[in-house]
C-alpha cells in the first residue's frame, strides 16, 4: 500500500502571494489524513477530496499558520452534516495546549477532539504514529509515521534539538521545516531551523530523502537550497500542489 504526500501549502508564518501556509495530505490506500491546516489549505484540499471525506485531521501545533483554515473547514462540515454527507464528527488530533486556542476551533460538535501527547502512539488506518515534543514557542509535536511500506517523518515547527535526528532516523522521507537562512538575525536562531540545520539533521538521521518546507515568504529559496546542499545531497524543496511518493 503506497504512502504518498501531497503538499497543499508550504509557507509560514504567512503565505507568499498566491501561496498557502502549512498543510499536507497523507494517503495510503483509501485512508486520507490532513496534517496541519493553515490558511489557504482548504481551497487546495478540495482539488483532491471533499473535506468531509477525510479520515482525520492532525495538527502539529496551534499556531495559525498550521490551523487557521479549520475555522472555515467547520462550515464545510456543517454543510455536510445538514445534507447527511457525513454524520460522525471529524476526529481532530492536536496538542491540548493552549486550550483557549483549541476551544476556539470547536463548533457544533463537528470535530471530535483527540489530545495528542509525546510518547503516546496512535494508529489511524494503516498509519502508526509516534510523536516527540519539539522546541518551539507553543507546544508542538514532530510526527514519525510508519506503514508496512514506508517511514515518513515530519518535523513540525522547531528550532534545533539533538533528539530530532534520532527521531527521524532511517526515514524514507523527512519533511523538515527550513524557515531561516544561516547567518541571519545575528544570533542563535530561535523557534525555527535554518535549511543548513535541517540538512545536518537529515545527514545525522541517515534519511533517504529530505524535503524542505515552511518557507518564509521574504527569504530566498534559492539560497536556502544552496545552504542545505552543502550538508546533504538528497535534498529538495517542496512544491505546492506536488505529490511525493514516500514508499521506497
Ligand atoms: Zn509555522
Amino acid at each position: 500500500m503506497k504512502m504518498k504526500l501531497t503538499v497543499l501549502g508550504c509557507y509560514g508564518p504567512y503565505p507568499a502571494a498566491g501561496g498557502a501556509c502549512s498543510g499536507y495530505l497523507l494517503e495510503a490506500g483509501d485512508c486520507r489524513l490532513l496534517i496541519d491546516c493553515g490558511n489557504g489549505v482548504l481551497s487546495r484540499l478540495q482539488r483532491h477530496l471533499k473535506p468531509w471525506e477525510l479520515e482525520a485531521v492532525l495538527l502539529s501545533h496551534l499556531h495559525f499558520d498550521h490551523c487557521a483554515d479549520l475555522l472555515v473547514l467547520r462550515y464545510a462540515l456543517d454543510h455536510a452534516r445538514a445534507r447527511d454527507l457525513r454524520r460522525r464528527p471529524l476526529p481532530l488530533h492536536a496538542p491540548p495546549e493552549p486550550s483557549a486556542e483549541l476551544k476556539r476551533l470547536l463548533y457544533k460538535d463537528l470535530f471530535e477532539i483527540k489530545p495528542l501527547s509525546p510518547g503516546e502512539p496512535l494508529t489511524l488506518g494503516p498509519f502508526n504514529f509516534s510523536f516527540i515534543e519539539t522546541l518551539h514557542s507553543l507546544p508542538c509535536l514532530a510526527m514519525r509515521i510508519e506503514t508496512e511500506d514506508g517511514l515518513f517523518v515530519y518535523s513540525g515547527d522547531t528550532e534545533y534539538f539533538d533528539g530530532l535526528a534520532e527521531f527521524a532516523a532511517g526515514a524514507d522521507l523527512f519533511l523538515c521545516e527550513a524557515n531561516l537562512l544561516e547567518g541571519e538575525g545575528g544570533g542563535t536562531p530561535a523557534n525555527h531551523l535554518t535549511a543548513a540545520a535541517a540538512a545536518r539533521l537529515a545527514a545525522a538521521a541517515g534519511v533517504k530523502r529530505l524535503l524542505l518546507t515552511h518557507f518564509h515568504p521574504e527569504r530566498s529559496q534559492a539560497l536556502s537550497l544552496k545552504e542545505a546542499r552543502v550538508h546533504f545531497a538528497a535534498v529538495e524543496q517542496v512544491r505546492e500542489g506536488e505529490t511525493y511518493l514516500i514508499t521506497p
